[in-house]
């Protein structure tokens, strides 16, 4: 698999509709399996099938292919379908995968969206509670019908997310041409990275990098454009909340040579960010790397939601949500949830407990470090201390009055970084993470730190005095997130995952595995 080799991590498929091709799905989804790779999400209509036996038996083997990225339905006022249909089809999915929040439907809003909305109830009530999450995107205003359906030009800018959503995929098209993500624009020529039948997966990426517009949306980012057109005297007729009509509208619209000499700009300022960063430290594997043997010693049981930082306070473990999920606190003795507190922003990642009864929280979706007092479970005051945009933060620890927090950076290849805060929050140094993928959550245990890594579901055992990942243990979960040291034992748990309290096994010692002990492979 070129892609893997290439650095891609995840599968995603979509169409026309990826079911009419089930051989090709189950092909592709066993390759990755057997490649080490993640699943993003398969989009369908939901209403392909012929009979419940096609669809129960086209779904069993997309499951026992190793499939377990996510399934969006597609149900909208555009889409003529049948509401039984989809309905089967969202609870047979369920059934065969066993996960409640395997289906989102996703809907497009801004036109039609009353007829959208009683469809969407219609399927809704018959899935009779089943929690299935709907997701609003936005209509495409490309194309001179469709601007008169919806005006794409408003008073307000779009926020800058460099693509998040559909951006840093490759994205191939019917003809085999490839584009750095699955936005509205991506039928613009300026768009186009290779093509499948010519171009190894090597060279598709190398080309995205040499692409002056792709690498500029990814860096710099779309309003890192416009504020350099705007410079050059650029206007444009409106503002917009729309990021892809707007790339569209500068592959457009904008005068080519005003357009190069903007990205020109942006690159050199990319170049000098690159340079200025080449000394940096960074966090790489030891030379005696090794595995460490753990054993689960108690298993805490959670709800559902997005798990995210671990913080402990006395007898209770506090979980951390994001996706606007309150903050569990969890009585260490009796397992159970005692109170919530609500989240301070959108996607709470970390918090650490300051002086005078004060919390440092990070938020993904703000970019921002709050401190915060909680009133019980409101928060009775809030404010905002630290911006890291255009960095995204995640995890946080408090080491010695230093304070470490996880930074992800957008761009083609996401970047990885721990920034080291002295006690006025002021950066003293940054340190690049070259050896672990998708870096999550951060714990201390009086010497070493501990780091989660998202995405191969290990933990990490770092050295801070050089940076150097000693060793490792595999989570008995995926998408493992928080982690806790309460004085004798690690505290962990995952996205989706339960709260697990972890022996570790001492490496000095000779490693023979007990039942029941992960051998931390
Ligand atoms: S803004 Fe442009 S580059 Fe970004 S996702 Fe949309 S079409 Fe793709």
């Amino acid at each position: 698999m070129q892609c893997k080799s290439a650095g891609i991590k995840r599968v995603s498929f979509t169409g026309g509709e990826p079911f009419l091709h089930p051989e090709f799905l189950n092909k592709i989804s066993a390759l990755a399996v057997k490649n080490k790779m993640l699943f993003g999400r398969v989009i369908t209509n939901g209403v392909w099938y012929k009979s419940d036996k096609i669809l129960n038996s086209t779904l069993t083997k997309l499951f026992k292919a190793g499939y377990d990225g996510d399934i969006c339905v597609s149900a909208d006022a555009f889409h003529a379908q049948n509401i039984k249909k989809v309905a089967a089809f969202i609870r047979r999915a369920i059934s065969v995968w066993r996960r409640p929040d395997i289906v989102s439907i996703v809907w497009v809003g801004g036109s039609r969206e009353k007829e959208t909305k009683v469809k969407l109830r219609k399927i809704l009530s018959s899935l009779k509670g089943l929690p299935v999450k709907t997701v609003k995107i936005a209509l495409s205003p490309i194309g001179e019908r469709m601007t008169r359906i919806t005006n794409p030009w408003g008073d307000k800018w779009f926020k800058e997310d460099y693509c998040k959503g559909p951006g840093n995929a490759l994205f191939v098209l019917p003809d085999g041409d490839v584009k750095p993500c699955c936005g509205y624009a991506t039928d613009q020529a300026g768009l186009t990275i290779g093509n499948i039948k010519n171009d190894s997966a090597k060279k598709i990426i190398s080309t995205a990098g040499r692409n002056d517009f792709v690498r500029a949306v990814f860096t710099v980012g779309l309003s890192g454009i416009r504020k350099r057109l705007e410079r050059l005297g650029i206007l444009f007729p409106g503002k917009t909340e729309n990021h892809c009509f707007f790339c569209h509208h500068l592959l457009t619209k904008v005068p080519k040579d005003l357009l190069k000499k903007a990205l020109l700009i942006a690159i050199f300022f990319i170049a000098l960010a690159l340079h200025t960063g080449a000394d940096a430290a960074e966090l790489k594997k030891s030379d005696g790397y090794q595995g460490i043997p753990i054993k689960v010693v108690r298993k805490i049981s959670l709800p559902k939601w997005y798990h995210e930082g671990l913080l402990i306070d006395g007898s209770s473990i506090w979980v951390a949500n994001g996706k606007k999920g309150n903050t569990w606190v969890v009585d260490i003795e009796s397992g159970k949830i005692t109170s919530e507190m609500e989240s301070p922003a959108g996607f709470t990642e970390a918090m650490v407990k300051i002086d005078g009864g004060k919390y440092l929280v990070t938020d993904w979706d703000d970019k921002k470090l709050y401190e915060v007092v909680f009133d019980g479970k409101k928060i009775a005051s809030k404010k905002s201390v630290l911006d890291f945009a255009p960095s995204h933060p995640a995890g946080l620890v408090s080491i010695d009055g230093r304070l470490l927090v996880i930074l992800w950076t957008r761009g083609l290849g996401t970047k990885f970084e721990i920034i080291e805060l002295d006690k006025d929050l002021k950066e003293t140094e940054r340190i690049a993470i070259k050896d672990i993928q998708e870096p999550a959550q951060m714990a201390w245990d009086g010497k070493n730190l501990w780091i989660t890594g998202w995405y191969n579901r290990r933990v990490y055992r770092v050295d801070p005095k050089n940076w150097e990942v000693t060793a490792s243990f595999r989570a008995p979960f995926t998408k493992v997130t928080g982690i806790a040291w309460d004085g004798k034992y690690l505290w962990v748990t995952g996205t989706y995952a339960d709260l697990y309290q972890i022996e570790l096994s001492k490496l000095s010692e000779p490693s023979k595995p007990e039942p029941g002990v992960n051998t931390g492979c």
